[in-house]
């Protein structure tokens, strides 16, 4: 159920609501994505006080520390399957969009146990599930607080492939828990500058987690969110961490605070902290996930539900000097400074 706790989609509302009026699409395809803008907008705009988050999410049972993937199939439909297509341990089902989730919600796992000492979205091994073909969630993929659903690409829509096989797609949406499990009181609220914040955090360890993946250092990476599942008709992605506002041919991110867009959806205005955090991986050097994830990974424990971009610049300076020295505070510092913040 998306309802009564808010969900974390990977497509924004604007995006959606823009390729609703594209005339390459016919009617069917208009209305799937006017259906999905309309859902995206729903849940940003319900507001629910953190603490009822993080009450839900207690409720879900911890399983002691292991990977424990559960993988179900909707068939296209909005209800809830109960009898899952695999489960943690099983072979390959055969099901590829369902193999898809089980992997890249494994990779996302490992990287945060390996390279975090973190045991799942909560530290306490809560269970990753995944319901494949939902029919909530066409064209977009999202978290709704206990588990992944993954809708599928409109057939000639301007989305293409699995969003269940996008690692950077899958540990966006897993890293909305972590941000729930770790800023005290719940998460950051899912609107204005917090709201940019906690897209952004999942934006910058979506990158870390692919790039670990596929080895790329901060030099060779893409830094893009979701190459793989944008038609490149109209673009190359849902979001460029080097270079936001160009990476579709309607894409509003701002890139620096002058720029910052009152009112905005939070998939906008995250690029400012997300170019912050490109720059401050640059400036670093080396490997994504070598001190950059480290550092903004910290600083999710040092926010505040309604934190400020000013507030974050703090966090992750303080997370930095608790981590290493000088030469990397000046880093993350000139990050920031560039970004207006
Ligand atoms: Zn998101």
């Amino acid at each position: 159920m998306c309802s009564p706790i808010r969900c974390c989609h990977i497509v924004s509302s604007s995006m959606l609501s823009k390729f609703s009026q594209h005339p390459d699409f016919d009617a069917k395809t208009r209305a799937a994505l006017m259906q999905s803008a309309i859902a995206a907008a729903f849940a940003r705009g319900e507001r629910v006080a953190s603490r009822f988050m993080a009450m839900e999410l207690a409720r879900t049972t911890p399983n002691n520390g292991k990977k424990d993937r559960i993988v179900y199939d909707a068939a296209g439909k909005s209800r809830q399957p109960s009898t899952p297509v695999r489960k943690e341990g099983d072979p390959k089902s055969g099901n590829a969009a369902a193999d898809a989730a089980y992997d890249s919600t494994g990779a996302t796992y490992d990287y945060y146990m390996d390279f975090l000492k973190r045991n799942s979205v909560d530290g306490h091994g809560l269970a990753l599930k995944s319901t494949v073909h939902s029919g909530k969630a066409p064209d977009n993929a999202f978290w709704d607080g206990k588990q992944m659903m993954f809708g599928d690409a409109t057939a000639t829509g301007p989305f293409v492939g699995s969003f269940a096989a996008a690692l950077d797609v899958v540990a966006h949406e897993l890293t909305h828990g972590v941000t729930q499990y770790t800023v005290p009181g719940g998460g950051l609220e899912y609107e204005d500058e917090s709201g940019a914040l906690n897209e952004s955090w999942s934006d910058c360890m979506g990158c870390v987690v692919k790039q670990n993946a596929l080895k790329q250092d901060v030099k060779t990476a893409d830094w893009l969110i979701g190459p793989t599942i944008m038609n490149p008709k109209y673009g190359k992605a849902l979001r460029s961490m080097k270079d936001p506002g160009h990476a579709w041919e309607q894409d509003d991110q701002p890139a620096v605070y002058s720029k910052y867009v009152q009112g905005g959806d939070v998939h906008t205005n995250s690029g400012i902290p997300n170019h912050a955090f490109y720059l401050a991986a640059s400036n670093l050097g080396g490997n994504s996930w070598d001190k950059a994830g480290p550092i903004w990974y910290k600083a999710l424990s040092l926010l505040t539900s309604r934190a400020t971009f000013a507030e974050a610049k703090a966090a992750t300076i303080a997370a930095t000097k608790a981590l290493y020295s000088d030469s990397e505070v000046e880093a993350v510092t000139a990050a920031w400074k560039a970004v207006g913040v």
